[in-house]
């Protein structure tokens, strides 16, 4: 089998209403920009996958992939993986792309991605991941219809001035439901999204101070309360907690950065993202690694729901994965219905807060083909039928159409 054309679709879906993400500091969302892309072979199976980035990252496939990528056989994953790693450097990050070579592989078996990766589970408790500040009294009334969906878990942002002020809200939904749902926090420190103002850095008391209050609360997790790269002082904040554990790494990358942070004890829970963070597959020598030190995994999802499929599956492959990322935060503009818009079939929890991993091959994507015609901004393709020499250098930035040539193992 041969990878024949890779096709990138850059789409931008609107949202409905009006969406403020916290790590935005107030500024409103309008819409859900992603990359699809289509793995094509000269058999005819198909893989698709999805970027949670816009134009940069089908610019990147096209030119520093897709010259490596095609005229391979995409069943041999770990012959290919090392472009992607290579790619960072270049361009920007695509480990997104190993999620189409997944999907074509699962088509050929005849198998969902996590069985054929030796599944763990058909199913996966979903934890509602809000995205927006609010006012206390506002997430009792959201906690109350959250249970009556289904919801065990639900995740809030503290990104007020003052944390005491953020701590309030757990303390409003603990006296509301009592210990009738999971409660996480997301404290988005790890990293500050450029080109805003008003990012109020924590510090290591801060953090220290608001976790132990969450430890009083009985809270599940603490995301992110320091830098992503500060690992002594997350080691020494998860030294100083006696029952809270401390969760991050969606913005780490590569196998190694995640290897650092397992060794250096900064979490106790590991948070890659499928489309993010590292290949999807490769989460799976995350997901070991963290196995070996009696580490959770709880993958990071945002941006769309292929990224969410990709990221079930290897949450229900793995036996130390105990809760799947639902991004979800009605009424604002961000749902799970608007997140999936892409999909036929979205995905939706059961009465037991778990979402179901699709008994389809591959990811068991089905795709709104009008709706994504709709929203379609630019297409992006390269095919074998454009063969050209690659490029000699590694810092040779190859031109877009010169394509085809394949590598020796
Ligand atoms: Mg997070």
């Amino acid at each position: 089998m041969k990878i024949e054309r890779i096709s990138c679709r850059v789409v931008d879906f609107p949202l409905e209403r009006e969406f403020h993400p916290a790590w935005a500091r107030g500024r409103n969302q309008p819409d859900l920009l992603m990359v699809l892309i289509e793995v094509d072979t000269d058999e005819g199976v198909t893989g698709i996958g999805a970027a949670h980035a816009g134009l940069e990252a089908a610019v990147t496939i096209e030119r520093f992939v897709a010259p490596y990528f095609l005229g391979q056989d995409p069943m041999y994953i770990e012959r290919l993986v090392p472009v992607l790693r290579d790619t960072e450097i270049l361009g920007a990050p695509v480990y997104c792309m190993e999620m189409p070579l997944w999907d074509i592989i699962g088509k050929v078996a005849g198998l969902p991605v996590s069985r054929l990766w030796g599944g763990y589970s058909d199913s996966v408790t979903a934890y509602c991941a809000t995205a927006e500040v609010r006012s206390p009294s506002q997430r009792v009334e959201d906690v109350k219809r959250m249970l009556e969906e289904g919801y065990r878990a639900v995740k809030f942002r503290f990104h007020l001035p003052d944390p005491r002020e953020d701590l309030k809200v757990v303390e409003a939904v603990r006296a509301a439901v009592g210990d009738g749902i999971e409660i996480m926090v997301d404290a988005n420190q790890a990293g500050v999204e450029p080109g805003h103002g008003g990012h109020h850095a924590w510090g290591f008391s801060a953090a220290l101070t608001v976790a132990r209050e969450l430890e009083r609360m009985n809270v599940r997790w603490l995301e992110e309360p320091l830098p992503r790269h500060d690992y002594d002082g997350l080691r020494r904040l998860r030294d100083r907690l006696d029952t809270l554990p401390l969760a991050g790494g969606e913005d780490n990358h590569g196998l190694h950065e995640f290897k650092l942070l397992i060794d250096r004890g900064c979490y106790d829970i590991l948070q890659p993202d499928a489309l993010l963070s590292e290949g999807v597959g490769q989460m799976r020598k995350v997901a070991a690694l963290a196995e070996t030190a009696d580490l959770e995994i709880a993958p990071h999802t945002w941006g769309n729901g292929i990224g969410l499929m990709a990221n079930l599956h290897l949450a229900a492959a793995i036996p130390n994965c105990p809760f799947l990322e639902f991004p979800h935060d009605p009424p604002s503009g961000w749902t799970a219905a608007a997140r999936d818009q892409m999909l036929m079939e979205p995905l939706v929890i059961n009465a037991e807060g778990r979402v179901r991993v699709p008994d389809r091959p591959g990811f068991g994507l089905v795709l709104d083909e009008e709706r994504i015609a709709r929203y379609t901004v630019s297409t992006h393709t390269v095919g074998l039928d454009q063969a050209a020499p690659l490029p000699t250098s590694s810092t040779t930035r190859p031109d877009s159409t010169r394509t085809g040539t394949t590598f020796t193992a």
